[in-house]
């Protein structure tokens, strides 16, 4: 079945639906979504939601089946999809899949505004809004801060970078898929707190997930552990937020506790796990970053000391 068909048989109903979310919302937008993966679907159910003018557009057409059923509108082309908006977001694998969908739709582009919430690298992103540039396209680029099941949840972050005008002026729409965070006019900036932040997840996923099993070699169930372990994150959020002043002012001091105490206190951990034969390669990474720094004279300061050790490699 093609696009078309699908178009033309669900024709009727998406028009009924499409105006009976309209007539809920008096700030409808059009809004296009090229992309209905995991993510893109989310996306357009959520501009759905909130009333906006929905058109879809997918490789695959038949993902698009349950989003005009709810009233989205599929579109039959790439081109067709771009020119149903002045807002276009694109949600696809990566940024070479984007460039081969748009490149042969610079013209439909021009004057619009695209919105591309596919991840990829800061140099990747800034690319994007140079040949966005040079068509005439205003761009923005995001970071999506959450899973599909969080999209439309305010509480969640979607972080943009690129024109803080054409951010503003969109901002409203785009306030409906999760909190917008403008992070300014450098395109790369959305890509790079979103690599980030992805890698402040794995570090913490890992010290969770060893302590977990650390517990869990005693007899306490993961859901016992992981309570305290979520208010103690409290705790650590707050250590961040006074090591961060530390690291902006470039000194260290070891005033709350020392990287000579923690090189103690550390041994605990990897002499509890190696009797319980737990995995120690985690617990051994952090002691060998102390080490390092106890080595070059700086014992007696505090952990932000060690940011030295991942700088400028
Ligand atoms: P997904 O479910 O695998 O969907 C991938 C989408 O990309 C599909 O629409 C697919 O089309 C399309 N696609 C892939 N290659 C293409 C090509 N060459 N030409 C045209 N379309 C192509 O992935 P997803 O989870 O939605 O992720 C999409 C983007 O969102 C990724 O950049 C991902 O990193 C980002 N993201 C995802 C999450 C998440 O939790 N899922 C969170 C944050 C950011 P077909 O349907 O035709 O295959």
């Amino acid at each position: 079945m093609n696009a078309q068909n699908i178009s033309a048989q669900n024709a009727d109903a998406q028009n009924i639906n499409a105006q009976n979310i309209s007539a809920q919302n008096a700030d409808a937008q059009n809004v296009t979504v090229i992309g209905l993966g995991q993510m893109g679907a989310a996306l357009a159910d959520a501009f759905l939601s909130a009333g906006h003018r929905t058109t879809v557009w997918n490789r695959t057409p038949g993902k698009a089946d349950a989003l005009v059923a709810r009233g989205a509108v599929l579109a039959a082309s790439v081109a067709e999809a771009v020119e149903a908006s002045e807002l276009v977001v694109v949600c696809v694998l990566d940024h070479p899949a984007v460039r081969e969908l748009l490149a042969p739709v610079t013209g439909s582009l021009r004057g619009r505004v695209l919105v591309n919430l596919t991840s990829g690298s800061p140099e990747q992103a800034r690319a994007e809004a140079e040949w966005a540039a040079e068509h005439g396209i205003g761009f923005l680029d995001g970071g999506i801060m959450t899973t599909p099941p969080g999209i439309g949840d305010s509480g969640n972050m979607i972080l943009y970078a690129g024109s803080p005008a054409l951010f503003a002026e969109h901002r409203a729409t785009l306030a409906v898929l999760g909190d917008p965070v403008d992070l300014g006019a450098d395109a790369g900036l959305a890509s790079l707190y979103d690599a980030g932040l992805l890698g402040l997840m794995w570090s913490v996923f890992g010290g969770w997930l060893h302590a977990t099993a650390l517990a869990g070699a005693d007899g306490v169930a993961a859901h016992e552990f992981t309570a305290l372990a979520n208010r103690w994150l409290k705790t650590v959020s707050w250590f961040l937020s006074t090591y961060a002043e530390q690291i902006d002012a470039g000194e260290y001091p070891g005033s709350d506790a020392t990287i000579d105490v923690q090189v103690a206190t550390i041994g605990h951990l990897i002499e509890a796990g190696e009797a319980r034969g737990i995995d120690g390669r985690l617990p051994r990474l952090h002691l060998e970053l102390m080490r390092e720094a106890v080595a070059a004279g700086h014992g007696g300061d505090s952990y932000a000391r060690l940011i030295e050790a991942f700088r400028n490699k």
